[in-house]
């Protein structure tokens, strides 16, 4: 008995030494004048700052001592250049390849717009444009440089994963085709995984599913996602605090903007970034459950389709009645179309998973992936131990399930030549990207 109690212990002791954890952060607010993001209808740089914006990393090294990294932004989204440049960069100077990084963003709508990011969303002049690309050559040191950094604070660490909950994302798809509805699903939970050692908690990572758009002035600012960290950074300050934004694709966080004033806008948004950041503290000082390695880590890509492109002419045709960010897209696709003699017929997908021990499963998609991805990979996989994050590499798109696809409306149809892709996704969208997942776990079975 006594023996076997011992042996009990000293295995805790042994499953609580292999990890080493290191986090660090970089600020990124903007020093000229530049245009924000997100929206399409801003019509000049941004005016002052309310809040400083970061660049975050955390590392997690194995007792193997492989190591991968998560980093998280302020940022509204990132394109294919700035994540190739960037991986190049830390693969060569830390050795970490591209399957071990994953580069989620809290798609912020009052951070820069950055390299190709939505591209031609914004109605920029040269001047704009020039400031876009001097800050974006400051993104990319950024990156490498916050990567480095967390890997340098590499120091032993215990692991804890537990999920929360929060109830400030509501579905936003009430009004569409058809007419208005019941509201739809939302996911409210709030993944915490924490790295702490000598009694201090270091690192806090916290996730939610919704838009971070309770603001849209001109002033930089990391709306409630910024708000959520500030607070957390300020209870917890020997810690970082890292947001990852899970498939907040249709909801919204409510109320925002429709009566009212900019000052009231700030405080919910400072409210909502207080009550997420309740939730995670709620998690932090509860009984979490121990994570242990290895740290497994899988990338592929998933190949969706989209539905037949349309011809030059329908492009000319639809083209008649755009305006704005859709207008400038069309005539984009045509004049690709020209070059090309085609349009895309599908999306080489990227896909993540990162596996910690049998304790956390982190599914990492890519784009603005709506509610249903996160509560069916939950359902599939145990929601206790599965950690769904929407919104890594590249922002392509909204990613629609079946469901919202069948739907149509913004997240399904509508919003697509907002991002310049030729049609709307085929009808596989949801089950290719289903099944890659699936093959990525069951790659990574010991
Ligand atoms: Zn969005």
């Amino acid at each position: 008995m006594i023996q076997s109690l011992l042996l009990l212990i000293v295995m805790a002791a042994a499953a609580h030494a292999e990890w080493k954890v290191g986090a660090a952060k970089v600020k990124i607010t903007p020093d000229e004048p530049i245009w924000l993001a997100g929206y399409g209808n801003r019509n000049r740089p941004h005016e002052g700052v309310l809040q400083d914006i970061f660049i975050k990393a955390a590392a997690f090294r194995d007792e193997s001592g492989s190591t991968a990294v998560i980093t998280t932004s302020d940022l509204v989204g990132l394109d294919k250049p700035t994540l190739e440049i960037v991986s190049r960069r830390v693969r060569e100077k830390y050795g970490i390849p591209r399957e071990r990084l994953l580069f989620n963003y809290s798609h912020n709508h009052s951070c820069p717009v950055t390299g190709e990011v939505l591209k031609l969303y914004y109605p920029l002049n040269e001047q704009q444009r020039g400031a876009v690309e001097r800050y974006t050559r400051k993104l990319y040191d950024w990156y490498v440089d916050v990567i480095g950094k967390a890997v340098e604070a590499l120091a032993p660490a215990t692991v804890e994963f537990e999920q929360g909950l929060a109830g400030i994302a509501v579905n936003r798809r009430r009004s569409r085709p058809g007419g208005r509805k019941l509201p739809g699903p939302v996911d409210q939970d709030v993944p915490v995984l924490t790295a702490r050692s000598e009694g201090k908690v270091r690192a806090i990572l916290f996730g939610y599913s919704c838009h971070a758009t309770a603001l849209s002035g001109y002033q930089v600012n990391g709306d409630y996602p910024g708000y959520a960290q500030e607070e957390l950074e300020k209870r917890y300050p020997d810690a970082i605090a890292l947001f990852v934004m899970g498939c907040g694709g249709d909801a919204n966080p409510l109320p925002r903007k429709m009566g009212v004033t900019d000052d009231e806008a700030v405080d919910l948004a400072r409210m909502y970034g207080k009550i997420l950041a309740t939730a995670a503290r709620q998690v932090v000082e509860g009984k979490m459950s121990p994570v242990a390695g290895p740290l497994r880590v899988a990338y592929g890509e998933a190949r969706v389709p989209f539905q037949k492109a349309p011809t030059r002419e329908q492009l000319v045709e639809r083209g008649r009645t755009m305006t704005g960010p859709a207008k400038r897209y069309n005539e984009f696709l045509i004049k690709e179309l020209d070059t090309n003699g085609k349009l895309m017929d599908h999306y080489p997908y990227p896909v993540q998973v990162f596996e910690f021990g049998d304790s956390l499963r982190m599914i990492g998609l890519t784009g603005e992936n709506v509610v249903d991805y996160c509560l069916r990979f939950k359902q599939q996989y145990g929601w206790e131990r599965t950690w769904v994050a929407g919104y890594n590499n590249e922002l392509l798109s909204y990613i629609p399930s079946l469901r919202v696809l069948k739907e149509g409306g913004y997240e399904g149809t509508e919003g697509i030549p907002e991002y310049g892709l030729p049609a709307p996704y085929g009808w596989g969208v949801e089950e290719v990207i289903a099944e890659r997942v699936e093959d990525l776990v069951r790659s990574l079975k010991p």
